[in-house]
């Protein structure tokens, strides 16, 4: 972080009493554990903090610590400072974009390529593995309280946005901070155990479907698949349980971009990319308002998941 930012921002923190924290809809690993992560933090220090709801937390996140103070007050709160985290521009905070309006400072920390700079301070680093790795740092930096818990969350923001310290987006950097967050005392196995091998029964049954069901075009270069509503209902899962599908039509060995298209209503489709070695996902969604990485981007198309589906390889055709 560079000084003068570094400055700014313990000034705003020492003079601040009532925080906010937020972060984007369709919640991640990284969304979670980097709000709070952040939130136990400034907590310890005294601070009064409310992490606020966007949306529902996926149940893999629900062991980990202070999940519960994740909330949507009932009034409208006034924050000193509103940390908003992981979230390329205030569009993805859904309702809580109302909060930007009515805080003293903005505090925008985030890694994706396209995000805005909407903040009054601004630390966005496309080349940290995650949100949750910038938070480490700042933590480290500006001598933040660090515990078993708060290292608990930033393991899971990291390893969650590194596809388990994987993706070329992994640098020394983040190993570093994951062998800091080891020494602290994490059960690493554990949380792992708890992220990656608890899969329900009705996620497993949606990505047998869906992955049944999906194609090859573009000479096996793009693999495409679609969640309807009616996959969901059949196996009774949630939106949600689509998480890691997309990464598995990108396995391929002869795929270079895997496509997701998940049905949210009649003429509303959510569309997840991602890519492996030459394609850039975040352009592909730049067409259509979204954005994010070069190896994983999402957007929304508001027509049906057909139509959808037809705009989106067209897009992709020019790219491939
Ligand atoms: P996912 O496909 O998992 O929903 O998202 C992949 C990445 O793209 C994430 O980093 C996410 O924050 C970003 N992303 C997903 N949807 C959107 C969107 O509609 N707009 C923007 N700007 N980024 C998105
Ligand atoms: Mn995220
Ligand atoms: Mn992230």
């Amino acid at each position: 972080m560079n000084r003068i930012i570094k400055q700014k921002l313990s000034n705003e923190i020492n003079n601040s009493n009532c925080i906010g924290i937020v972060s984007h809809l369709n919640p991640d690993g990284d969304n979670i554990g980097s709000i709070l992560s952040l939130g136990i933090s400034l907590e310890k220090l005294g601070k009064t903090v409310t992490i606020l709801k966007s949306d529902y937390v996926p149940s893999d996140f629900l062991f980990l610590p202070y999940v519960n103070k994740i909330i949507k007050p009932e009034d409208n709160l006034k924050f000193d400072i509103l940390f908003v985290l992981d979230s390329s521009d205030p569009e993805r905070l859904g309702d809580n974009k109302k909060y930007l309006l009515d805080s003293g400072c903005v505090v925008n920390i985030d890694h994706h390529i396209s995000n805005t700079n909407f903040g009054d301070i601004n630390i966005v680093d496309p080349r940290s593995s995650s949100t949750s790795e910038i938070i480490f740092k700042l933590i480290e930096e500006l001598n933040l309280p660090l515990d078993i818990d708060i290292a608990t969350c930033i393991y899971v923001g990291i390893s969650t946005d590194t596809g388990r310290f994987m993706y070329e987006n992994v640098t020394s950097s983040t190993h570093s901070i994951a062998s800091k967050i080891l020494e602290i005392g994490i059960d690493a196995y554990d949380v792992n155990k708890k992220i990656y091998q608890k899969r329900s029964l009705e996620r497993t049954k949606l990505f047998i479907k869906v992955v049944a069901s999906s194609k090859l075009l573009c000479s096996n270069k793009v693999s495409i698949a679609k969640v309807m509503l009616e996959d969901l209902n059949e196996t009774n899962a949630k939106p949600e349980d689509s998480d890691g599908i997309v990464e598995f039509l990108r396995d391929t060995e002869t795929v270079e971009v895997s496509v997701l298209l998940k049905e949210v209503t009649n003429n509303i489709t959510r569309v997840s990319i991602r890519t492996k070695d030459y394609v850039d996902a975040n352009k592909i969604c730049n067409h259509f308002g979204g954005g994010g990485h070069l190896r994983a981007a999402g957007c929304t198309i508001e027509k049906n998941i057909d139509e959808s589906e037809s705009l989106i390889i067209e897009v992709i055709k020019n790219y491939i």
